[in-house]
C-alpha cells in the first residue's frame, strides 16, 4: 500500500500551518516527520487520517483519494495513534485493544477478534495489563496499549504521534522493534512523527524535516540528519557522527544560549 501527498495546504482559521507538503511513503516504508514543536507533524498526521481537511492538494492511497473514500474503508486502511488519550469511563485494556476491531465488527465481535486482540496484547508484554481500567496506567503503559489497538485494527499505514515520547528507554526501543518488524514483516507503512534524531535515523527508512509548515529537507536519514540542517531547524550546534551507517548526533548548545545566572 502506497501513501502519496501532493501539494497539501492545511490552514488554521487565516494561519497558514502546513505549505506545499509532497511526499510519497512505500509499502513496508518507515517515514518519521521530525521538526521543532509547532513544526505541522501532528497536523500533517491529522490531514493524512481525515480528522482534518486541507485546504489545497491531495491524499491517495494506491492512486485513489482519501476524500473520496468512505470513513469505515478509509478506516480499514489507516490506523492512528494520537499522542495521548483517555477515556472519561472506566474501560480495561482488553476492550480498549478490541476497540481496535471496530471497524470489522458487525454486531458483536468474534473468535477471531478475541484471538487477535490477545495474540497483540502478547506481542506488546501486555497480558498482565488485560484487565486493568487504562486510566490506572502510566503514561508510557497507555500509548503502548493505544499502539496495540492500531495493530489489532490490522491497518495497511500505520500513523504514529510520538510513539516513544513517554517510554523509558527499553520500552522505546521495544515499541520501535515491533514497529520496525509490522512494516518489515507485514509491508505496512508507517509515517511516525518523533523528536529524537537518533532514534530516528535508526528506525526509519526516510526522513522528513520540518520548518515552520514546509519540507526543509526529505530523504535518507544521512541526508537529512546533518549539522548544517540541523543548525538551521532547531537553532542548534550539534556534532554528526556515523555510527554503524546511521547518523549519531551529539547535541552541543543551543544557538540562543546565552544565560547568565546571578547568585
Ligand atoms: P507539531 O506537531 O510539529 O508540534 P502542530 O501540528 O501541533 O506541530 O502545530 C502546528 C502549528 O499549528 C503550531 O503553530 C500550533 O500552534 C498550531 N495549532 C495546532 N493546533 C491548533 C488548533 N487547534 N488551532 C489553531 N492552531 C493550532
Amino acid at each position: 500500500m502506497k501513501l502519496k501527498i501532493q501539494g497539501l495546504n492545511f490552514r488554521y482559521n487565516d494561519r497558514l500551518v502546513l505549505e506545499d507538503i509532497n511526499l510519497e511513503v512505500e509499502e513496508g516504508e518507515i517515514l518519521t516527520l521530525l521538526g521543532p514543536n509547532g513544526s505541522g507533524k501532528t497536523t500533517l498526521l491529522r490531514c493524512i487520517v481525515r480528522i482534518l481537511n486541507p485546504e489545497r492538494g491531495c491524499i491517495f492511497i494506491d492512486e485513489k483519494q482519501i476524500s473520496k473514500m468512505k470513513r469505515e474503508q478509509l478506516a480499514r486502511k489507516i490506523g492512528y495513534v494520537p499522542q495521548s488519550e483517555s477515556s472519561s469511563f472506566p474501560v480495561t485494556v482488553f476492550d480498549t485493544v478490541l476497540m481496535g476491531r471496530k471497524p470489522y465488527l458487525s454486531w458483536n465481535p468474534t473468535f477471531k477478534d478475541f484471538r487477535i486482540v490477545s495474540e497483540v496484547l502478547h506481542l506488546l508484554g501486555l497480558e498482565e495489563f488485560a484487565l486493568r481500567d487504562l486510566n490506572e496506567l502510566s503514561g508510557g503503559e497507555k500509548q503502548k496499549v493505544l499502539i496495540a489497538r492500531t495493530i489489532a485494527q490490522g491497518p495497511e499505514i500505520m500513523l504514529l504521534d510520538e510513539p516513544t515520547s513517554s517510554l523509558d528507554l527499553k520500552h522505546q526501543l521495544e515499541v520501535l522493534e515491533v514497529v520496525r518488524s509490522l512494516a518489515k514483516e507485514k509491508g505496512i507503512s508507517v509515517i511516525m512523527a518523533m523528536h529524537d534524531l537518533n532514534l530516528a535515523s535508526r528506525y526509519s527508512d526516510k526522513l522528513v524535516m520540518l520548518k515552520n509548515g514546509k519540507i526543509f529537507s526529505i530523504g535518507t536519514p544521512e541526508k537529512v540528519v546533518t549539522s548544517e540542517n540541523i543548525k538551521s531547524v532547531y537553532g542548534v550546534e550539534a556534532t554528526v557522527y556515523n555510527h554503524l551507517q546511521t547518523p549519531y548526533v551529539v547535541p552541543e548548545k543551543p544557538l540562543s544560549a546565552n544565560f547568565i545566572i546571578k547568585t
